[in-house]
């Protein structure tokens, strides 16, 4: 992606994005999102789900096979389980729009389910449950996508790189966020060191024939990520492809079909999440329970934990700016303007 050589502010990069997003036909409340989303990856460092992910909404958008404009249906079909149809929309947004009724399923009965279908989520999970653990909440995300990644043992993709993601409250500290592929790597990871031409660690993938490849475009071009772990964690792929695919009505991720709309790429699946106020257990000292644990980690041996290295980087930018190449800011500048 270029050298980083200009630094630029959280806020000028989220209206850059802003535009971006609306000159390629997306609703304000949709543009407002998923641009606080990207610069955020941005600025936190996770670049593979940042402005490289830009082509990839634009081409989306261009071919219809994503609704910029599309408008939720928020549905609470009991006190604490929440289904929302974000008609061929974006997930972000869905998840904006059921604000109100998470918060309400959360103070009556200590629980939000929100299982969002018919969505498109192009980017990490972070973003979607590290503000719920600044409000004292535990999140936890799980969500399918393309059909990119074999089953231990398997030669033929079934499962999305499914995330999963948990963020807790943590007394006196940053909330601990975990967000992570349940392949071995994320796509967009593998699609960066395509773009470098660098190998991938052993164990990555397999190639169009099946065969064990460390070559990214190997892996792109017809081949397929792993799951991490071994067989368990191919479980895990499963259990995710469940909760986001099946439980809330959506798409399992070998069920995606791009049809005429060539060159489109965010995966059209599903997105469970679970928002759980820890003070209903009636432990009212859980987050230091957290910290207490966080410490412990650290004691053993732990290097960090999940997150350190996202807000470290964070705070660098909210120092110093977002580091960004400046062939890269010339082109966010020529589409947005
Ligand atoms: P990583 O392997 O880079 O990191 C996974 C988690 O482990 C992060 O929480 C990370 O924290 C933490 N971590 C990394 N190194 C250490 C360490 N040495 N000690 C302790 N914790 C550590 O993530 P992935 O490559 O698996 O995924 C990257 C992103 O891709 C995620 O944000 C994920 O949501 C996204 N993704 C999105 C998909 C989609 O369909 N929308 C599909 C697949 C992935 P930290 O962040 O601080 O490094």
């Amino acid at each position: 992606m270029g050298q980083a050589d200009v630094h630029i502010s959280f806020d000028e990069l989220r209206s850059l994005l802003r535009d971006i997003f609306l000159r390629n036909g997306t609703s304000s409340m949709v543009a407002d999102s998923l641009a606080a989303n990207c610069a955020g990856c941005e600025r936190d460092g996770a670049i593979s789900h940042g402005i490289f992910r830009i082509p990839g909404y634009m081409a989306s958008l261009a071919t219809g096979w994503v609704d910029g404009k599309a408008k939720p249906d928020v549905n609470p079909v009991s006190s604490s389980f929440i289904r929302i149809d974000a008609r061929n929309g974006f997930a972000q947004p869905a998840l904006a729009a059921g604000a109100q009724a998470i918060k309400t399923a959360v103070e009556s009965t200590g629980i939000a389910i929100v299982a969002i279908r018919n969505s498109h989520h192009f980017s990490a999970l972070w973003p979607d449950v590290e503000p719920f653990a600044r409000e004292g909440l535990l999140a936890l995300a799980f969500v399918n996508g393309l059909a990119n990644v074999v089953p231990h043992g398997g030669r033929t993709p079934v499962y999305g790189t499914n995330p999963i993601a948990f963020a807790t409250p943590v007394a006196g500290g940053e909330p601990l966020v975990v967000d992570q592929a349940t392949s071995v790597m994320a796509n967009g990871e593998v699609r960066l060191h395509a773009l470098a031409n660098s190998p991938l660690p052993p164990g990555t993938g397999i190639d169009s024939a099946g065969r064990p490849s460390t070559d990214p475009h190997a892996i792109l071009a017809g081949g397929a990520l792993n799951t991490f772990g071994g067989y368990k964690g191919s479980s895990i792929a499963l259990m995710v492809e469940l909760m986001a695919g099946a439980l809330t009505g959506g798409q399992l991720s070998f069920e995606n079909d791009f049809g005429d709309c060539v060159g489109a790429q965010t995966p059209k699946a599903g997105q469970l999440l679970v928002i759980i106020d820890p003070s209903r257990g009636g432990n009212a000292r859980y987050a230091q329970r957290v910290s207490h644990l966080c410490s412990r980690l650290i004691d053993a041996g732990q290097d960090r934990l999940p997150g350190q290295r996202r807000y470290a980087t964070r705070l660098n930018a909210e120092r110093f700016g977002i580091p960004i190449s400046e062939d890269n800011l010339v082109r966010l500048k020529t589409l947005a303007a």
